[in-house]
């Protein structure tokens, strides 16, 4: 297979020309090109009259010595790298009991499924519900204000991502390629095929239902099995070594090796962490407001004339500023054609989030607003960032009207620090509802500060980013874990040997991709070290 980069069309070209782009780069005949296949498509939107597709493309030609030959010189014609996943095939050892995964989000779920194909029978245990059943609970809360604290949009069969934009993006490089396996194991679950190629691969809400279903049937059907509402309550020790976990209602599951895969929000399991003895730290994590715009003004300033064309889709942003007070504040998981949404799971509090279909065709675009916060902020106990981030949601809630509605605010209200009377063009999307309120009461003055020093300079990168009339609904609050339950280089906790602390709750990953990543790392260390130890 030959792979060919910096092949560029116009954005809206056909299948023919990007065929006969290859053709001509190749400089052959046209039926010694036997097959294309697309690994990589972006748009560069930086010059608006002329937005293009730059491609990378494996080829498949039949003399394919002879024209690696003939353009040796040509830096973007090359023999196409193995993106194959690098499986562990190593003999299957007898243990004494199933391994364990607590959680059943990204991280747990392809920790499980490697465990699974690996022949260990995983058990995976998750303290919601089953996504369809989790689904019924998320959508009565945004329509009834009752929130039911074990089913929601950060707890059950999925994890936190399943009610998102399902954005696949991450940053990580990974010579294993665990991503590209996450990526097909997506497709064969039934996700869209172009995340296996889109520069920026999204899935969205109501399609990651199906995926998660299905994956599940996968790790059944390899001898996994699930256990649902079914919350860990303690961890079974024996000096420094897991022994397996007490369940709520007092249940002992034996397991000597156990993958910690819990998320961000599980701030009663963290405390229980803390209680026996795990060793952890605080991190720093981000907070601020979700920001509502038209998505016509994002598809306007990011494509131009070309906004609105099915080609394009609806046009995202990534905004930073660096203020003068040394934080950092950026937009962070931006969903266009999206929802702002409530995902609180506690009692008493409001916090949100976002969330897109497929299509992304709500008319409003938002990101949220986020500065950087510390241990130097709120303290260094392990628990200091949760009591930090509890505060200032149980502040939203009480301005919000103590109903899950949400604190809501114009743009230009929060500038100026006085309350929103009424809604201008812009409508909110957050469910259940608004209460139109001063923002700057549910944030410490200092975050304040910076995002109004930010949200002008953001002006320069996008105009019209601050329309009076764009909505701030606040706050958000779960960017990242604020824990980090700390782990050697084997991945096992540095304080219980057998416990894999993995994805966005262990402090190290953060977002689908990366923690999904962590969780097949952790369960390759884990599968490694039972090889070492039978
Ligand atoms: C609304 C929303 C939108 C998002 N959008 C995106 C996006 O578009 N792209 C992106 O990359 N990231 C997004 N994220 C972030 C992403 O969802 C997380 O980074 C990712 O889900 C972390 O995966 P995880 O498996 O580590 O943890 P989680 O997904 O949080 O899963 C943890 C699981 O553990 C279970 N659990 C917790 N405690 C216990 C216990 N004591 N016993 C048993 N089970 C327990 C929970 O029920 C949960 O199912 C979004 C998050 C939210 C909330």
């Amino acid at each position: 297979m030959i792979q060919i980069t910096g092949i560029r069309l116009p954005f809206d070209h056909s299948d023919a020309e990007l065929q006969a782009a290859v053709i001509k780069k190749l400089n052959i005949p046209q039926q010694d090109l036997l097959s294309l296949s697309i690994a990589r498509k972006s748009f560069d939107a930086r010059r608006k009259g002329t937005i293009r597709c730059d491609y990378t493309i494996h080829a498949d030609v039949s003399d394919e010595q002879g024209v690696l030959k003939k353009l040796a010189n040509d830096q973007q014609v090359r023999v196409a790298p193995d993106t194959d996943y690098v499986r562990l095939t190593r003999k299957r050892k007898s243990i004494p009991y199933r391994p364990l995964v607590i959680g059943t989000g990204p991280a747990g779920l392809f920790a499980g499924l490697i465990l699974a194909e690996a022949g260990y029978s995983p058990v995976l245990v998750d303290r919601g519900k089953p996504v369809r059943e989790r689904t019924k609970d998320v959508y009565d809360f945004w329509k009834d204000c009752v929130l039911n604290t074990e089913s929601n949009v950060q707890f059950g069969e999925g994890g936190a991502g399943t009610f998102s934009d399902g954005k696949l993006q991450t940053r990580v490089k990974d010579r294993a390629n665990r991503d590209k396996k996450i990526l097909e194991e997506l497709v064969s679950a039934g996700a869209p095929e172009e995340i296996l190629y889109d520069y920026k691969p999204h899935i969205g809400t109501a399609k990651l239902v199906t995926v998660i279903e299905n994956l599940r049937k996968k790790i059944i059907g390899l001898g996994g099995e699930y256990r649902f509402q079914n919350r860990v309550e303690e961890l079974i020790l024996d000096r420094d070594r897991i022994r397996g976990v007490v369940l709520h209602g007092g249940e002992e599951i034996r397991s000597d090796h156990v993958i910690l895969a819990i998320g961000h929000s599980a701030r009663d399991t963290f405390e229980m962490l803390y209680r026996q003895g795990v060793s952890l730290e605080a991190k720093p994590f981000s907070i601020g407001l979700r920001i509502e715009h038209p998505q016509s003004l994002i598809d306007q300033n990011q494509y131009g004339q070309a906004a609105g064309h099915p080609r394009l889709g609806a046009a995202n942003y990534q905004l930073a500023h660096h203020s003068s007070s040394g934080r950092t504040v950026y937009s962070f998981c931006m969903c266009p054609g999206g929802s702002v949404i409530a995902a609180a799971s506690e009692r008493g509090t409001v916090v949100t989030n976002g969330m897109s279909q497929y299509a992304r065709l709500e008319i409003n675009a938002n990101s949220a607003i986020v500065a950087e916060v510390s241990p130097a902020d709120f303290g260094r106990n392990p628990l200091d960032g949760i009591r930090f981030q509890r505060l200032w949601e149980k502040k939203a809630y009480v301005q919000g009207g103590e109903n899950y509605y949400a604190p809501c605010q114009r743009l230009e209200d929060f500038l100026r620090g006085k309350s929103t009377k009424s809604l201008g063009t812009v409508m909110p999307s957050y469910k259940p509802g608004i209460t139109l309120t001063n923002l700057q009461e549910c944030l410490p003055p200092y975050v304040v500060d910076t995002l109004c020093e930010a949200l002008p300079e953001f002006e320069k990168k996008i105009e019209r980013f601050t329309l009076a009339d764009a909505l701030l609904t606040g706050v958000e609050t779960r960017t990242s874990s604020p824990v980090r339950i700390l782990r050697g280089k084997d991945f096992q906790s540095l304080s219980v040997r057998g416990l894999y602390p993995a994805g966005e709750g262990s402090g190290y990953a953060g977002g689908i991709l990366s923690s999904a990543m962590d969780g097949i790392k952790a369960a390759e260390a884990m599968i490694s070290s039972i090889q070492e130890e039978f």
